[in-house]
C-alpha cells in the first residue's frame, strides 16, 4: 500500500531504521532534520543517497511550526518519531517535556491540515509502566504513567504527557474542519540494535557501559529489550494495517537486568571484547552510591531491584507482529559499537 509518508527524527537511531524499511518497500518517505549537515552523515551514510523524489529532507524544529506545512504536504501518513532522548536527568525537566509535547501537538495539527489519514505515534513504554508501586508487575496497554508520582522521571513525564496530549487533543478537535486523522501509538521498552555510525540513541547507554567497565559490577537493574529492526517493522505494520484507530501497541521482548546482558555478551563476543564486562551483580548499597556519582544512572535509581515485564501480545494478535530473540538485538548491538570504533578492544 506504500503511499507517502512523513517520518520526523530521520536522524535518529529509531527514525532511520524506519525510512530505511519504508523505502525498501516503496514508500515514498518525507523527513525532518533539525541541522540540515546531519543529513549528510545520518541520513545518506546510512542507506545510501536514494532518488531525490523518494527521500525528501525538510527542515523543522519540535518547537517552531517553519517547515511543517512544507514537509507534511502530499503525505497520506505520518510516524511522528522525534522527541527528546536522554540518559541524564536534566536541571529543568522541562527541557524534556515542552518538546516531546508541543513537537507531538505541532505534527498531529499539521497532519490534520495536509489531510493525512494516520498518524503513528512513537511514544513509549515509559508512558505505560512508571509510576506505580510493587517490584515486580507486568503491564499492558491499559495502564499509564502516573506523572505526579516522584518515582517517575522526567523522560517518563515527558512520554506520557505527550501521548496523553495528543490523545485528548483528538478527541476534542480531532474531526474539525470535516478533517480527522487516525491516531496510533507504539509503546517500545528499551530499543537495542545495530547502531551505524558513533552518533546513536541513548538507549545503547547500558550496553556502552557494561562493556567499556564503566560499571564494575552490574546494578540491580534491568529493563524490557527490544529490537530495532522489529520497533521499526512494527512502525511500518501501523501505518498499513486497516482498523487499528485509537489502538496503542506496546512492543516489548524480555524484561533483562544488567547482568543479563553481561552474560549474553560474554557468551557471544571475543574473549577479548569481553573483558572488561563485569561478572557479579552490585550489592544494593554499592549501586545506590553508584548511581549518586554517576548522572546516567542517577535517573534510574528508583529501578533498583524492580522487574518491569510487558505484554507484548496486542501487537502479535492484532498485526502478527512479534521481535526476534533479545541476544540478537544485544550482540548485533555491542558488535555494531565495535564496528564504528565506539568501544576499543
Ligand atoms: P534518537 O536517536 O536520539 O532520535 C531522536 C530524534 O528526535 C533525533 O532525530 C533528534 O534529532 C530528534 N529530536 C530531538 N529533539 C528534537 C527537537 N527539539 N526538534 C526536532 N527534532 C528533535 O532516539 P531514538 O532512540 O531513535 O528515539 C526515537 C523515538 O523513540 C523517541 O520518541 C523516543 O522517545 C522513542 N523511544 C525510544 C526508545 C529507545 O529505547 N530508543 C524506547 C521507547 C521509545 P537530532 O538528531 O537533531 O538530535
Amino acid at each position: 500500500m506504500a503511499g507517502a509518508v512523513l517520518v520526523t527524527g530521520g536522524t535518529g537511531y529509531i527514525g532511520g531504521e524506519l525510512i530505511k524499511q519504508l523505502l525498501a518497500k516503496g514508500w515514498t518517505v518525507h523527513t525532518t532534520i533539525r541541522d540540515t549537515a546531519k543529513s549528510e552523515v545520518r541520513l545518506f551514510d546510512r542507506f545510501g543517497q536514494p532518488p531525490a523524489d523518494k527521500l525528501k529532507v525538510f527542515q523543522a524544529e519540535l518547537l517552531s511550526d517553519d517547515g511543517w506545512a512544507e514537509a507534511v504536504a502530499g503525505c497520506t501518513h505520518v510516524a511522528h518519531v522525534a522527541s527528546p532522548v536522554s540518559d541524564t536527568t536534566p536541571d529543568d525537566e522541562d527541557e524534556l517535556i515542552v518538546p516531546a509535547r508541543e513537537g507531538t501537538l505541532r505534527a498531529r495539527r499539521f497532519a490534520r491540515q495536509a489531510g493525512v489519514q494516520r498518524f503513528v505515534h512513537t511514544s513509549s513504554i515509559a508512558a505505560v509502566a512508571y509510576g506505580r508501586g510493587g517490584k515486580e508487575y507486568t503491564s499492558t496497554e491499559a495502564d499509564w504513567t502516573d506523572v505526579n508520582s516522584p518515582d517517575t522521571t522526567a523522560y517518563a513525564k515527558s512520554k506520557t504527557i505527550a501521548e496523553r496530549t495528543a490523545r485528548d487533543w483528538i478527541a476534542a478537535e480531532g474531526a474539525k474542519d470535516g478533517k480527522s486523522t487516525e491516531y496510533v501509538s507504539i509503546n517500545p521498552v528499551l530499543v537495542l540494535g545495530p547502531v551505524d555510525s558513533n552518533d546513536f540513541s541513548a538507549s545503547v547507554t547500558p550496553v556502552t557501559m557494561l562493556l567499556t567497565g564503566k560499571v564494575p559490577m552490574a546494578p540491580d537493574i534491568g529493563f524490557g529489550v527490544v529490537d530495532l529492526r522489529d520497533v521499526a517493522d512494527l512502525h511500518v505494520r501501523c501505518l498499513e494495517a486497516p482498523g487499528i484507530n485509537g489502538e496503542r501497541f506496546i512492543a516489548s521482548g524480555k524484561f533483562m537486568k544488567m547482568i543479563d546482558l553481561a552474560n549474553v555478551m560474554r557468551r557471544g563476543l571475543t574473549k577479548e571484547q569481553a573483558k572488561k564486562l563485569p561478572k557479579r551483580s552490585m550489592p544494593g548499597w554499592v549501586a545506590s552510591l553508584f548511581m549518586l556519582i554517576n548522572p546516567p544512572f542517577r535517573s534510574v535509581k528508583n529501578e533498583l531491584g524492580r522487574v518491569r515485564h510487558s505484554d507484548a501480545s496486542h501487537a502479535e494478535e492484532v498485526l502478527g507482529w512479534k521481535t526476534r530473540p533479545e541476544e540478537d538485538s544485544i550482540l548485533d548491538c555491542a558488535r555494531s559499537l565495535f564496528e564504528h570504533g565506539v568501544v576499543k578492544v
